[in-house]
């Protein structure tokens, strides 16, 4: 499938640096990037920023379902555009099944 290598999302720099794993640059402050993996954890996935590490976090001996309330928003927004990237393949996957040559 199909990822970003480099792209601007949302006015973010946001860099691929493994499968699921990525840097992302800070609102705040942009000579800083937060180091994002959708993987770790289970699917829950981890970031580098403050309000993920002190946070919600540490919250998460309460999760009981896969919840977005326990990720930061920059997970929260690269699951949405990994998701995106997914529906794009299958809709391209989808038109050619129904245009066969
Ligand atoms: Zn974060």
């Amino acid at each position: 499938m199909p990822d970003i290598q480099e792209k601007i999302l949302s006015g973010l720099r946001v860099t691929r640096i493994g499968l699921g794993h990525y840097n992302v640059q800070s609102e705040s402050d942009a000579t800083k990037n937060y180091s994002v993996d959708l993987m770790d954890y289970g699917g829950l996935g981890s970031c580098t920023c403050d309000d993920q590490v002190l946070r919600r976090h540490p919250r998460w001996s309460k999760v009981r379902e896969n919840h977005d309330s326990f990720r930061c928003k920059h997970i929260r927004f690269l699951r949405v555009h990994v998701l995106d990237q997914i529906i794009q393949f299958y809709l391209k996957k989808r038109i050619k099944q129904s245009n066969p040559k």
